[in-house]
């Protein structure tokens, strides 16, 4: 909700100005233009979310969870009424093309699918006579008031692989989105207040450091999911976790392809072609580095050349448009700059998307697509996540030496592999250190009913984002042993 170009917080059911005396601009990468003010609220306005929650967790965990899920089945119908608006919203502020943002709305609608099953998916199990006339039971009970907090790149997903959860489960939730992106949400939350929840069940807090470590110090929060760069992910992890809370993070990734001789090329490039650019770069399953292997190097490079230089790069909303700008100034700066590194280091540019200027747009962030050759894999670039739309090659003679490059990386989101061969195939699968592997996949995005998982520096935690592992995330286990004799004794 906007009022008087400034975003509120909706707290407690209430939409309500921000006390905050900091605001920043969310501007539209494209064109540069100011669409709104975002408030950086403050450690008090956080106390008032979590006390609104608090206060909505005793009656909404005692809400059975078949009643709790009808929220969810209107939450979808209305997101669905909504569908082409919200994802206008997120091109506009995110900078994707709406072909994009529509793709990923539609992830998340999915995790407000699979979350109506929580009447199965929170079922406990039991045994009887563990002794003669005692039963054992496992009960799965919600944590209390629990908190997300969200990244730049997905505006709409990412906040739904876990709200639908918190709440089908019995917790209250609240939401930190990126103050970069904030809007899409606010649009998601004036939705949200049309379901009829109890007040407090669902928040939104909008803000940046000061307001995530008021969630982070919170006592009365028991629960932190956190989606955003390595970094700050772990960050969160180690403040989360010494107060005392579960903490979910998901990090950044520096995501490897392999290419063997025997992969279907054309299919390959086009694929990893999109895997690089899509987003312009800026998904965390991005692919960053290809790796050839023998035979595979002139074809792949020729072609994969071929379509970065060609890819049409433009403002979102424009329909012909297959790349938006990066999210900032200081990214595309940022950017710029990382590729040069790479040239310093011995890397060919051999496809140059540095000082972009798109007709119509010249004031908006574009960098265009960008492939550094014969990257040193040892060298700074190698390792550094880019967060943009640039592709580095590397060239081996054998599978085994292009897997050690792939398992050199302290990131561990995602490797793919292109072959034909089965054997191969089998081999990365078991031996790449990555949580998400893609084989003929060029962004292996799991389903919502998969855990969305993550190794290395890519993740610090137990239980992932998504289907079971977000019921595991959002319940405690509960044992219980009774004993009902028919005839009360003191013998034993
Ligand atoms: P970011 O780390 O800058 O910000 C993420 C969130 O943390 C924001 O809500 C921000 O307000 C907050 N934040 C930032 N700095 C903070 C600090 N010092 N203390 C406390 N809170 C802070 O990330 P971003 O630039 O918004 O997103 C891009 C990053 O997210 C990339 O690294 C990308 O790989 C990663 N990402 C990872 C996944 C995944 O599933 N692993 C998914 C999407 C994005």
């Amino acid at each position: 909700m906007i009022q008087d170009g400034q975003l509120l917080n909706y707290v407690g059911g209430i939409w309500k100005r921000s006390r905050a005396s900091e605001f920043l601009d969310v501007r539209n990468p494209a064109t540069a233009e100011t669409m709104v003010r975002v408030p950086l609220s403050s450690r008090d306005e956080v106390d008032e979310a979590v006390r609104a929650a608090q206060a909505a967790f005793a009656g909404w965990r005692r809400t059975p969870p078949v009643e709790r899920i009808q929220y969810l089945f209107k939450l979808k119908r209305l997101l669905e009424e909504h569908f082409d608006e919200i994802a206008r919203l997120t091109t506009q502020e995110c900078g994707k093309t709406l072909a994009e943002s529509r793709g990923e709305l539609q992830r998340g609608l999915e995790n407000v699918e699979v979350a109506t099953g929580i009447p199965s998916l929170m079922m406990g199990y039991n045994v009887e006579d563990i002794a003669s006339g005692i039963d054992e039971h496992m009960l799965r009970q919600p944590v209390g008031v629990v908190a997300a907090i969200t990244p730049f790149n997905f505006p709409g997903m990412i906040p739904l692989w876990f709200l639908p959860y918190a709440i089908a489960c019995g917790n209250c939730f609240i939401l930190k989105p990126s103050e970069k992106v904030p809007m899409t949400m606010s649009r998601v939350f004036e939705v949200i207040d049309q379901l009829g929840l109890p007040p407090g069940v669902l928040s939104l807090v909008n803000g940046a450091k000061e307001t995530v470590d008021a969630l982070l110090d919170h006592p009365d929060v028991r629960a932190i999911s956190f989606v955003g760069s390595s970094p700050v992910a772990k960050y969160v992890y180690g403040r989360a976790t010494a107060n005392g809370k579960r903490a979910q993070c998901q990090g950044g990734a520096k995501n490897a392809v392999v290419v063997l001789p025997d992969a279907d090329m054309e299919m390959a490039t086009r694929i990893i072609a999109d895997s690089s650019f899509g987003c312009a770069g800026q998904r965390c399953l991005a692919t960053a580095v290809a790796i050839t292997v023998g035979e595979a190097r002139s074809i792949f490079t020729e072609q994969v050349a071929h379509a970065a230089a060609t890819r049409r790069v433009g403002y979102g909303l424009d329909p012909e448009i297959e790349m938006g700008p990066v999210i900032t100034p200081e990214s595309k700066q940022r950017v710029e700059s990382l590729i040069g590194k790479g040239v310093s280091e011995g890397a060919k540019v051999i496809v140059d998307g540095r000082a972009a200027s798109i007709p119509g747009y010249e004031r908006g962030y574009f960098v265009r697509p960008t492939i550094l050759d014969d990257v040193d894999p040892r060298g700074e670039i190698a390792r550094t996540e880019i967060f943009g739309p640039v592709l580095s090659l590397m060239h081996t003679q054998t599978i085994d030496e292009a897997i050690d490059l792939v398992n050199a990386a302290s990131f561990g989101n995602m490797a793919c592999l292109f072959t034909s061969s089965g054997a191969a195939a089998r081999k990365f699968r078991y031996e790449a250190q990555a949580g998400n592997i893609g084989i003929n996949i060029g962004v292996a995005a799991p389903m919502a009913f998969f855990p969305f998982s993550g190794w290395k520096e890519s993740f610090f935690g137990d239980m992932h984002a998504q289907g079971r592992d977000a019921v595991e995330f959002y319940t405690q286990k509960k044992v219980v042993v009774e004993r009902w004799p028919s005839d009360w004794s003191r013998k034993f």
